[in-house]
């Protein structure tokens, strides 16, 4: 695919990248794995300077970064800025903490035979971040963030709709005194993608996207025999029990199923109502999401935006049609919709049986999915009936009741009465076909170093 941006908000294209040539992907590559040869050995207190001067730079340009985010993807602006936000906080993050988190670790010993024995946490080399467009700063910062603090350098494959986004992380880490070449964006092909991860030179994958975009690239990490992490999609659930606090709970829903559009992998998908509150929740459900505004994204009046191009509207439509087709009800929320964009009304889908395509699907955008059960014991069983293991939620004023069904949902994360949230300084990440290690905090930043022993006999 070409690199181009195309503003979602009035589908005209911008400006065309033209794709890297597969030398200047060597000489990256080179310039990739020197570069780590000598940052590997800086202390953490030089990288968290970098670190820090990312995050201030960002916080002291943060609408000009913003406007970027919603010129590219098109999410409304408030969303932009608390992106860019969010970026900030989790380079601060690292520039703060990378030292403890990789702090070696005196292993207690059973017997004298065994010496002194220690873990060191040692960085592994280039890595190779392939990146999605739903966060364009975010998602690369909490992949560069950590592994730079850990000495690790990185090449980014963004998405081919954000390129502007992915050349001003490049330009924000140069700003922030980071060697040349320790952070590098392309532009390559698909092929070409392939080509760096099974290059010598690269020595782990991070990818953020699609379930088939997931396993194409992680069997080919496979191949290489090199370490990947994925995150991939999800369908959380979003739990409404007899107890919830019924007007807090229909405000988290409208808000976790359509912030960005709809367009996170832990948007609230699946809403799995019991019987007791059932109608009450969806009238008032119903209510919440006809008074979002569709708009210019750029206007403070908009509560939806666009979707990221007319291609993902067009798809989603066709896979509302494919659920309809297969017995679900659709019903679309009559919205005013402005006559230019890649404007999606939303939709709440209902009768889904089992055999329902839609069952084992994700819907990137504002449709949602909608269940009536009999009780907990139920919802626990639809919320565990996904292929997917991302995040959830639960919603009840009975706090230990809520942990306790938390414990019986198979996913990476859970909430008590808030929708899968993400933040600088909690983990993320799946199971199940959502993929697999963790982001952020201590988990991440230990996902692609070397935990050396050495043992002093
Ligand atoms: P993709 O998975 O196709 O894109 C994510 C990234 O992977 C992009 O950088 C893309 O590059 C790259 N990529 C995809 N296929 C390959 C390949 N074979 N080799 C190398 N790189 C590859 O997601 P889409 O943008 O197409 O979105 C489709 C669906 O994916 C969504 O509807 C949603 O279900 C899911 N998704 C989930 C996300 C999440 O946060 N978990 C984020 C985005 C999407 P390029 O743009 O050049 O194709």
């Amino acid at each position: 695919m070409a690199y181009a941006t195309t503003n979602p908000f009035t589908n005209e294209q911008i400006k065309v990248f033209p794709n890297s040539t597969d030398a200047e992907i060597n000489t990256a590559l080179d310039a990739a794995h020197n570069a780590f040869l000598s940052w590997r050995t800086t202390s953490f207190a030089e990288r968290a300077k970098v670190m820090q001067n990312a995050a201030d730079i960002l916080r002291a340009n943060i609408d000009d970064y913003s406007k970027l985010l919603t010129l590219e993807m098109g999410k409304i602006f408030a969303e932009s800025k608390a992106e860019t936000e969010l970026s900030a906080a989790i380079f601060e993050y690292y520039a703060k903490n990378a030292e403890k988190l990789l702090v070696p670790q005196d292993l207690p010993v059973a017997s004298k035979d065994e010496g002194r024995a220690k873990v060191i946490h040692q960085p592994l080399g280039v890595l190779l971040a392939v990146e999605p467009w739903n966060f364009p700063f975010y998602q690369v910062a909490r992949i560069i963030a950590p592994q730079l603090s850990a000495g690790n350098t990185v090449v980014l494959k963004h998405a081919s709709n954000v390129p502007q986004c992915a050349a001003a992380m490049d330009e924000l880490m140069i700003k922030a005194g980071l060697p040349k070449g320790a952070f590098q964006n392309l532009y390559p092909t698909h092929d070409q993608v392939s080509r760096i991860l099974a290059d010598h030179r690269v020595r782990g994958l991070a990818l953020t996207g699609s379930e088939g975009a997931g396993a194409r690239l992680a069997s080919e990490a496979g191949q290489a025999l090199k370490k990947c992490t994925m995150e991939l999609g999800g369908a959380d659930a979003f739990i409404v029990l007899e107890d919830a606090d019924l007007e807090k709970t229909v405000n988290w829903a409208v808000f976790g199923r359509h912030w960005n559009a709809g367009q996170v992998c832990v948007s609230s998908k699946r809403l799995i109502v019991v019987d007791g509150v059932y109608d009450e929740f969806v009238k008032r459900y119903r209510e919440g999401v006809s008074k979002l505004k569709m708009g210019d994204p750029m206007d403070p009046a908009t509560t939806l935006a666009p979707l990221s191009s007319q291609k993902a509207a067009d798809d989603l439509k066709k896979q509302v049609e494919g659920a309809v087709a297969a017995g679900a009800k659709a019903e679309e929320i009559p919205l005013e919709m402005p006559n230019q964009g890649a404007f999606f009304r939303p939709v709440i889908l209902t009768n889904l049986k089992d055999d329902n395509p839609a069952m084992r699907e994700e819907f990137f955008g504002p449709v949602t999915l909608l269940f009536r059960v009999k009780d907990e014991a139920e919802a626990i069983r639809v919320a565990n009936d996904s292929p997917y293991g991302l995040g959830g939620s639960v919603f009840t004023k009975d706090e230990a009741r809520g942990e306790r069904v938390a414990e019986q949902i198979e996913t990476g994360m859970v909430y008590i009465n808030h929708p899968t949230m993400v933040k600088a300084d909690l983990p993320f990440g799946g199971v199940l076909r959502s993929g697999f290690g963790r982001e952020l905090i201590d988990l991440g930043i230990k996902e692609f170093v070397n935990h050396k022993l050495i043992d002093v006999v």
